[in-house]
Formats: structure tokens, C-alpha cells, sequence
């Protein structure tokens, strides 16, 4: 190691032979999926270089407008966490740089022309496209050391040895391996250590030729979104408003008010006691570092409370209360299986591919099966079956940029009960989720909607037309079993009629 370096662990991922320009006018911090100042490993690698090379940090986050799906509501959610971003670097003395792509392609460039003044780039590391890509586009065009940084989960996602086909073996492979890496928490407040820093100062020809967004932290952002080229059919969800702050606002209440119900409830739409945090937790407005710690808070947990023998059992491992288990099992296991499966099938993860044998095969078998009833994917995207729950679930998508997580499943199933083939109910299900969830395009989408078609799951019997031994749900049984409170009329929208080919 030169003494201008720092050294690596297994979080970081760099080219040894880009040098550090020690004497650079600044550290590059470009945000691109931990969008927040608060325990985010990536921001406190770049922290550690400026005091370790004393020059300023320049934290750039950044906004295209031509990456699919683009819309209203996905900008908005970030131009709101943006607002955060830029009063906390403010708060701190930290130059923050804000840009918005007015028009396709003419943000091209940025990021090189910035990286040419920086001593080193630190940007983030992600297991999915397009995120996942932007170092790998960016490196060859750089003279300067790029480091991509991982703050995705509690395991450090590039250490784990192979794809784990079940949350059984993913959790025994957790049980193992995680409590080593419970004492490496984020610094909560990496920038409080910048404080008798110089702001960066970014090249003027540079912010004539990429004008920042200079937008008053108080000012709506519709006028801006209106000029952008970006699907204004989908519009913003003004119920869910984006940024560091609401995460931590919700991720309090729910601590407060939905965690105690969430074992029993978490199943039943009308009972509104999951947490809702993916969206934040997909543009990394929070971290689950920062959520596990406040649940750990929460539960007065200390690493000595964890049972000693592995038995990959959902609950009864932390040594939490039984509340606290089953959310950390979503967002730790359930949400850190997805990323293991996107870092070691990079080219598969999306697709039919990644099933097992045992549902590519039956999946086949029952490809041919006469289907009670078929819809064109665009009659699917109207909301408009003969299935009330499935049409409220597909209104709730459209309105709110989610679905309860229980009709999540059950809208996937009959998406593959009701397209011609299960390719087309794949592809259908990506577009709907990616288009319009807020939370769409993460690699929990992926392992969600390759659930509804037998990944991550085992065979069940008996065998039936179209899913073979995938497993079956049914609107029937979801009516009598969940409780669905006003569900079904608030999202059942006026006016929905019936389309399709009901047979
Ligand atoms: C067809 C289908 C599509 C899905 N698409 C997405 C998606 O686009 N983005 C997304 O984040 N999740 C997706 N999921 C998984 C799950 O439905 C959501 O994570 C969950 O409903 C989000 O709500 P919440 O934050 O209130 O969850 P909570 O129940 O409060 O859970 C907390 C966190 O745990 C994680 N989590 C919860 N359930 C799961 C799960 N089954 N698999 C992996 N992680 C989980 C999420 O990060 C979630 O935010 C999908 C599931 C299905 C069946």
C-alpha cells in the first residue's frame, strides 16, 4: 500500500492501476443507488479519502431521462429525495452537485468531465441493470482510480460463493456468515466528519455546459417535470413522497405502530401494517443497515442475544421477539436472496432462465393448457378483468406505485393464469412492476415475479392445468381468508368494465 492509498475490504471493488491524483481539486462521490447522507458505506469511503488526502468532497447525484420507464412518478420520487441531499451536503459545508437531464443524452459526459479534476471516483455498487453498468461504462474512460462501493445489505453482496436457489440455504449460509459483519455498521453521520473541510469548487466551464439544479429546497417540482421528456401517464403519487426524511419518518412509525401487528397481520391488505419501505429502500433513500439498527434499538438486542447453533430456521435465531424476526427475514433474507441471485446470474436474473428445472419443465408440460380465461397484457394494464381483487391490486399499482405484498403474489399468479404463455406472463409482469411501481426495477422485483413461477419455491401438489406443480393461489381463497377491510372499493376505480375473452 502507498501512502496514498487506502486500503480495500469486501465492499470495495477498484482497478489497482488507476492512480490517485492526490493533489486533484476534489473527492468524487457520485450517488447513484444509496441516494442519501446518512449510513451509506460508499459516501464514507469517499469521507475517508478526502480527510485521508485533505481535499474537499463533491458529491454529485445525478438524473437521467431516457432510461425505461422514466416518469413522473419515479423523477419526482427522486427530485424529493434530492431536496434532502442537497440541504444535508449544505448542513455539513459540502458542495452538492444536483442535475437533471433536460433532454436525452445531454448529461452524456458529465460525470468524466468532473472525474477529470477529482483524486479519486467513488460511486456505488449494484448488483442489477442498468445501476450495476454505470461503473463498468464509466471505468475504461477514466485516468483516476474508481472505487464501487457496496452498501446493499448486511452481507456484503460480492462475498457470498454462489447462487442460493432457496431462503432455507440463503438463511443457513446468513446464520453463518452475518454475525461477523454485525459489528460493521455504517458511520450514522459520515459527513459530520468533513466539518473544517473547503467546499469543492467545480470547474465554471463545466457547469455552463451541465447547468445544476439551483431549485429552492421549498419549490414544487411539477413545473420541472412537465418540461422533462418522461411518461407523464404515470403521474406522482403525492401519498408517497420520496427522501431521506419520509423514510425515516415511516420507517419510526412503523417501529411504533405497525411492527407489534406484523407477524399476526401482514397478510390481510385491510390491516396496513407493513412497513413500506421499498421504494426507499430501492433508491436508497434509507439503507438496511439503518433500518436493522432500529429495530435492534427498538428491541434493546445486543449480538450476544443470537443463537450460537445454525439451524436456518426463520424465527428464534436473532433471540428478538417473534415480530422482529419475521420483518428481519424480509428485509434481510428475503431482500439479500434477491441480491445474490442478481450478482451471480448478472444475465439471467430477469428471465425464465433462472428457474429451476423442476418449473422450467412443468411450466412447459402445461404451456399448451386451455386458459379459462386470456388477457392481452394492455387489457391486464386497464385493471379491468372479471376478478375484483386482481383489479383492485392492478388499481392500487397504477395509483399508489405499489400493491399489498399478499396481492402482489396473487396478482403474479393470475397474470400467469391468464397470459398465453408463461414468457408473455413474465414479460407482462416486468413491464406492469417496472412501469409503474415505485419500487420496480430492483432486484426484488426480479425474485418477486420469478416467484409467482416457481423460483425460490419448491414443487406442490396436486398438479393442475397451466402451473403444473408451481404453486396455485386463488382469488376465491384470498376473499375468504384476508381481511380486506375497504380494500377492494377504494381501488376499485368507477367505471372499470370487464375486457377480455371471457370464456
Ligand atoms: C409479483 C411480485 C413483485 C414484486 N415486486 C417487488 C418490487 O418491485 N420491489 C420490491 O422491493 N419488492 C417486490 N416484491 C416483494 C414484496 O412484495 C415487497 O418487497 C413488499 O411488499 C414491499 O412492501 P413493504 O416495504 O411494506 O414490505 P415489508 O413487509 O414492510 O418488508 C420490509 C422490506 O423487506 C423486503 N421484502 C419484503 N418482502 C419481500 C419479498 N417477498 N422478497 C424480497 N424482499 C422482501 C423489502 O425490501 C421490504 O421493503 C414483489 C413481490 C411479488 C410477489
Amino acid at each position: 500500500m502507498t501512502p496514498s492509498q487506502l486500503p480495500l475490504n469486501e465492499r470495495v471493488t477498484a482497478n489497482p492501476e488507476q492512480p490517485v491524483q492526490a493533489s486533484a481539486r476534489y473527492v468524487l462521490y457520485w450517488m447513484t443507488a444509496q441516494r442519501r447522507t446518512r449510513a451509506n458505506f460508499a459516501l464514507e469511503r469517499a469521507v475517508d479519502w478526502a480527510r485521508h488526502l485533505g481535499r474537499p468532497l463533491l458529491v454529485l447525484e445525478a438524473l437521467a431521462v431516457d432510461y425505461e420507464h422514466a416518469s413522473d412518478r419515479l423523477h419526482r420520487f427522486v427530485l424529493d429525495g434530492m431536496k434532502d441531499n442537497a440541504a444535508a451536503c449544505l448542513r455539513h459545508g459540502v458542495r452538492y452537485l444536483r442535475y437533471v437531464e433536460p433532454r436525452a443524452g445531454a448529461g452524456r459526459g458529465l460525470v468524466k468531465a468532473l472525474a477529470r479534476h477529482a483524486a479519486v471516483v467513488v460511486t456505488d455498487d449494484h448488483p442489477a441493470h442498468p445501476l450495476g453498468d454505470l461503473a463498468a461504462r464509466l471505468r475504461p474512460h477514466l485516468a483516476v482510480r474508481l472505487e464501487q462501493v457496496d452498501s446493499c445489505g448486511l452481507l456484503p453482496m460480492r462475498g457470498t460463493p454462489k447462487v442460493f436457489t432457496t431462503a432455507y440455504a440463503f438463511r443457513r449460509h446468513l446464520q453463518h456468515e452475518l454475525p461477523a459483519h454485525l459489528a460493521s455498521m455504517p458511520r450514522d453521520h459520515p459527513l459530520r466528519r468533513l466539518r473544517s473541510m473547503p467546499r469543492a469548487v467545480v470547474a465554471r466551464s463545466i457547469l455552463t455546459r451541465w447547468p445544476e439544479l439551483r431549485a429552492d429546497p421549498s419549490s414544487d417540482p411539477t413545473a420541472l417535470l412537465a418540461t422533462l421528456p418522461i411518461d407523464h401517464t404515470v403521474g406522482a403519487v403525492a401519498a408517497t413522497r420520496g427522501g431521506s426524511r419520509e423514510a425515516r419518518a415511516r420507517l419510526t412509525h412503523f417501529l411504533a405502530q405497525g411492527l407489534e401487528h406484523y407477524q399476526d397481520d401482514r397478510n390481510h391488505p385491510g390491516e396496513e401494517c407493513e412497513s413500506g419501505l421499498s421504494p426507499y429502500l430501492h433508491f436508497g433513500h434509507v439503507g438496511s443497515h439503518e433500518v436493522f439498527q432500529a429495530v435492534v434499538a427498538r428491541e434493546g438486542w445486543t449480538p450476544d442475544d443470537l443463537d450460537t447453533v445454525v439451524r436456518g430456521k426463520r424465527a428464534g435465531w436473532w433471540g428478538m421477539a417473534p415480530e422482529a424476526e419475521a420483518f428481519l427475514d424480509q428485509v434481510v433474507t428475503w431482500r439479500e436472496l434477491a441480491i445474490n441471485t442478481c450478482v451471480h446470474l448478472p444475465e439471467t436474473y430477469a428471465s425464465m432462465a433462472s428457474l429451476p428445472a423442476w418449473a422450467l419443465r412443468t411450466l412447459h408440460t402445461h404451456a399448451l393448457d386451455p386458459r379459462p380465461y386470456t388477457y392481452a397484457p394492455e387489457e391486464l394494464e386497464q385493471g379491468a378483468t372479471h376478478d375484483a381483487i386482481w383489479n383492485a391490486a392492478q388499481h392500487q399499482l397504477r395509483a399508489q406505485g405499489t400493491i399489498h405484498n399478499y396481492l402482489r403474489m396473487l396478482w403474479g399468479k393470475k397474470i400467469l393464469e391468464w397470459s398465453r404463455s408463461p414468457d408473455e406472463a413474465l414479460a407482462t409482469m416486468i413491464h406492469l412492476n417496472d412501469k409503474y411501481a415505485l419500487d420496480g426495477r430492483d432486484p426484488n422485483s426480479y425474485a418477486g415475479i420469478l416467484w409467482c413461477l416457481g423460483r425460490n419455491d419448491r414443487a406442490w401438489g396436486p398438479e393442475r392445468p397451466i402451473f403444473g406443480t408451481v404453486r396455485y393461489m386463488s382469488s376465491d381463497q384470498a376473499r375468504k381468508k384476508l381481511k380486506l377491510g375497504s380494500y377492494l372499493t377504494r381501488f376499485t376505480a368507477a367505471g372499470s368494465k370487464p375486457v377480455g375473452n371471457a370464456r
